[in-house]
């Protein structure tokens, strides 16, 4: 892992951006006649906002959406020219930085409308462009479907660029949600003036062609995962995670590793320690125990090596004494997830999906780029 070497980081995720551009070209294939937009809330998934943007700017994607402000004003940094839709609507006093930086808010209450409209008549120049977002039957984050008839009126000092709801069940194509929320969408945009339509994210694309409408929202698809759960998986691996070996030792068999004496040692074993835990988003739950099967493992070259006792904030302990000596040594990386252990497997040890995994990522693990597009 000569390119792991580059930095002194304890952890690090590698990002493979070519792969990423590869999984949005392929989920617009998929999704045509709709548009492919991209959600890069949290900070992309984890993957890091900037770079993760401008890859997919490069490669074709216009519309991006964001969960909050903040992350709305950092990715206007990184792209001037994107179309940026803001999720969680619009915080009161927050409407001149919206339009100054040239944010769509997702409207998702009566009281966002008035506020906007309010700053629209005190202004001059163009009118203001919004998406609305109709909650049809999470029960979650919307303006209630069955109060579009009275929207229309309301929404007429706008520029209506989006209307938009969300799938509560969308990895689930047999279940019956997704059909009533596609009929209260359509009933509900009917009641509104003419504008793109989207309600699709990465799962709810595979739904059928009526799932699409203009715009379709993929996420996790775009990091390499399948929400599916297909084999093969259809989607390039973009993410991979690895921590460095500070130290190995030689325990003697009846020994204890780490906080509170959790893992006794069954046999003589050599215990690597390595620089990633908790704060790093290694999930407490993989720690190992001897008297339960050990949840968590990496991977030194083809050696599966588990994680034995407690994971701690910034270290864990793992029994390399099956990796030989030559591989596994101070310096060495290990691999958590990609390759021989796909992101969701990994996700599913701890008991949470791969999202999570992602988005837990601390600040403290290095993010290391891989086939950016040469501009
Ligand atoms: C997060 C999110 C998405 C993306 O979902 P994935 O399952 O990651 O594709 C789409 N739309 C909305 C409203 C979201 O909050």
């Amino acid at each position: 892992m000569t390119a792991l070497d580059q930095n002194t980081a304890g952890a690090t995720l590698t990002v493979d951006l070519g792969a990423l551009a590869a999984n949005w070209r392929r989920l617009g294939a998929d999704a045509s006649p709709a548009t492919a937009g991209a959600v890069v809330k949290a900070n992309a998934y984890g993957l890091g906002l900037g770079p993760v943007a401008q890859a997919l700017a490069s490669a074709g994607c216009r519309h991006f959406f964001v969960a909050d402000l903040d992350e709305g004003l950092e990715l206007r940094r990184a792209l001037a020219d994107a179309e940026i839709y803001v999720l969680h609507g619009l915080p009161p006093g927050s409407e001149g930085e919206y339009a100054a930086r040239r944010l769509i808010p997702i409207i998702s209450t009566p009281e966002q409308i008035a506020a906007f409209a309010a700053f629209a008549r005190r202004g001059e120049g163009a009118p203001m462009a919004v998406g609305v977002q109709f909650d049809t039957g999470m029960n979650r984050l919307g303006l209630d479907h069955t109060h579009a008839p009275s929207l229309a009126a309301e929404l007429r000092p706008f520029v209506l660029k989006l209307v938009m709801s969300h799938l509560a069940c969308a990895e689930l194509p047999e279940h019956p949600m997704n059909v009533l929320q596609r009929r209260r969408f359509d009933a509900a945009r009917a009641h509104l003036a003419p504008a793109p339509a989207s309600l699709a994210n990465s799962a709810g694309i595979y739904l059928g062609p009526e799932y699409g409408y203009d715009l379709v929202r993929p996420g996790i698809a775009l990091c390499g995962v399948d929400p599916l759960a297909r084999t093969p998986n259809p989607f390039a691996e973009v993410a991979a995670l690895f921590g460095k070996i500070l130290q190995i030792r030689d325990v003697d068999r009846g020994e204890t590793v780490g906080y509170g004496a959790s893992h006794s040692l069954l046999r003589k074993a050599r215990i690597a320690t390595v620089a990633i835990g908790y704060a790093d988003g290694f999930l407490r739950a993989l720690s190992g125990q001897s008297n339960r099967p050990t949840s968590g493992h990496g991977y030194i070259g083809e050696f599966k090596v588990p994680v034995v006792g407690r994971i701690s904030m910034d270290l864990i302990t793992l029994d390399v004494t099956d990796a030989p000596a030559a591989l596994a040594h101070p310096g060495a990386s290990v691999q958590f997830f990609g390759g021989r252990q796909p992101l969701d497997q990994f996700a599913a040890a701890a008991g949470t999906i791969p999202y999570e995994i992602l988005t837990r990522l601390g600040s403290r693990v290095h993010r290391a780029y891989r086939n950016a597009a040469t501009p």
